[in-house]
């Protein structure tokens, strides 16, 4: 496991046409324990895909200091923490199998092919697709296809687990089953998460702890600690959840009309 520290991260992109810059995100203050499970909350367009792109390494043009400690020791910048990203849509291989997908992103390191098979296995059960692992990803639905994005995030048994939305491209049902399920995997294996939404009952039902941003350029302007209040597992039908929802929705309206008082 892996604790992430991020310091004054600021983040700019060049305008489409002509001169000038966009800032992105705004000295952004964020720790993530080691198992914590974060959820980062803000309105859309405020920087949440930028910062998982910087906090995953996709993206190393920033300002400001991104590091990862494990076991009270800091990471050295030239080594990373292994990260798992799951993205808004799968993204996956099209033209590999669930079984050649979830494949192509482990090592062999000192396994046999044989032993690597029966982790692909596990993970195709564990995600609730036996009997999909010779499908292709365009003969699965969105939910489906998902479910393989996050197998193949938790198969490398990430120490920091980044998740981009993963299931706001999913009718209600399946989110909530999913929801379910991912706390599960996580409770069992305990990673780093640092999740992003927009949707405050999501953020309540998953995190310890949710960090809300402001609207663009992002800045984190409050934070709202769940798991003081709430044990696991979580009932949706829990007043309390409802009641810490709305105390989010309130955090997430003054972080955005602040943004409009500030200019
Ligand atoms: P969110 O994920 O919270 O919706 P993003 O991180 O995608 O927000 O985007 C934050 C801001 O940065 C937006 O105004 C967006 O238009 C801009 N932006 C994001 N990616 C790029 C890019 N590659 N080039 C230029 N501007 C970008
Ligand atoms: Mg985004």
């Amino acid at each position: 496991m892996a604790r992430i520290v991020s310091r004054g991260i600021t983040k700019s992109y060049p305008l489409p046409h002509g001169t000038g810059r966009q800032v992105a995100l705004q000295s952004v203050n964020l720790e993530v324990e080691d198992g914590e499970f974060v959820c980062l909350l803000g309105p859309s367009g405020c920087g949440k895909t930028t910062l998982l792109n910087i906090v995953s390494g996709l993206d190393g043009e920033y300002e400001g200091d991104l590091s990862f400690v494990r076991s009270g020791a800091l990471v050295a910048s030239t080594e990373r923490p292994r990260i798992g990203y799951v993205f808004q849509e799968a993204r996956l291989l099209p033209w590999l199998t669930v079984w050649q997908n979830l494949r192509f992103v482990l090592d062999r390191g000192n396994l046999s092919e044989s032993q690597l098979g029966q982790r692909i296995a596990q993970w195709i059960e564990r995600v609730g697709l036996a009997g999909f692992e010779n499908y292709y990803p365009g003969q699965l639905s969105v939910g489906m296809q998902q479910r393989v994005g996050l197998a193949r995030a938790l198969i490398i048994e990430p120490e920091v687990l980044l998740m981009d939305e993963p299931l706001s491209a999913l009718d209600e049902l399946t989110a909530m089953r999913m929801r379910d399920e991912l706390v599960r995997l996580w409770m069992e294996r305990a990673c780093t998460v640092l999740f992003v939404t927009h949707n405050p009952l999501e953020a309540v039902y998953l995190a310890d702890r949710v960090v809300v941003m402001t609207s663009s350029p992002g800045q984190i302007v409050a934070e709202l600690r769940v798991n003081e209040l709430l044990s696991r597992p979580r009932d949706l039908e829990d007043a309390r959840v409802w009641a810490l929802s709305r105390k989010a929705v309130q955090l997430l309206e003054n972080a955005v009309a602040k943004k409009a008082i500030d200019g």
